[in-house]
C-alpha cells in the first residue's frame, strides 16, 4: 500500500483522494548556490488521484523561479518550455470565494501555501469530515509540536495540537 492511500480511500464511494507532494525544479536557491552538488528547489503540489490510480495532470508554477510545470504522477513533473507563467491556475484569493470565511481566515493567519489552500478546498468540498491537516509545525530536538485542522463538519473546524517524538 503507497502511503497517500491511508486517507479517506473509500470516502463516498468514489475514491478520489487528493495528496500534497513535492516536485523538484530546475533551480537552485541562493543559499544553496555554488555548492558541489546542486540542490534542486522542491515545491509543493496538491494533486487529485482518481478511482483508477491515475494523478489527474495540472499545471503548476514553481514558488521560487516561477517556471512552468506539467505535474502528471506524485512527486514527478516535466517543465513546460516556453512558458513561464500560468494565468488559469487557482490563486489564493480565488478560495475567498469557494470556501467557508472562518476556514479562509484561518489559513491566512497560518501563513498557508496554495497547495493548502487547495487540499483544504478539496477536502471540504467532498465532506471528508474527520479529515486533518498540518497548520504549523516546529522541531524541538527530541520531539516535534505543532496544531492541526480537523474538519469536523460543514462550517465546523477544531484546531488540536499534537507531540510526537522526533524519528532519527
Ligand atoms: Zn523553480
Amino acid at each position: 500500500m503507497r502511503w497517500w492511500k491511508q486517507h479517506n480511500q473509500n470516502y463516498q464511494g468514489r475514491y478520489m483522494r487528493g495528496v500534497k507532494h513535492l516536485v523538484q525544479c530546475h533551480c537552485i536557491l541562493p543559499q544553496y548556490k555554488g555548492k558541489k552538488d546542486p540542490v534542486f528547489h522542491k515545491f509543493s503540489v496538491f494533486s487529485v488521484i482518481d478511482n483508477s490510480d491515475t494523478v489527474l495532470v495540472k499545471f503548476a508554477e514553481c514558488n521560487s523561479c516561477g517556471a512552468v510545470h506539467k505535474v502528471y504522477d506524485i512527486c514527478k513533473s516535466e517543465i513546460v518550455v516556453g512558458r513561464d507563467e500560468v494565468k488559469s491556475s487557482l490563486k489564493i484569493e480565488d478560495f475567498k470565494y469557494s470556501m467557508p470565511s472562518q476556514l479562509f481566515e484561518l489559513l491566512i493567519q497560518y501563513n498557508k501555501e496554495l497547495p493548502d489552500f487547495e487540499q483544504a478546498q478539496f477536502t471540504f468540498d467532498n465532506e471528508m469530515w474527520e479529515s486533518t491537516m498540518v497548520l504549523s509545525r516546529e522541531d524541538l530536538g527530541t520531539h516535534v509540536q505543532g496544531k492541526i485542522l480537523r474538519f469536523v463538519g460543514k462550517e465546523k473546524f477544531r484546531i488540536e495540537s499534537f507531540t510526537h517524538k522526533t524519528e532519527f
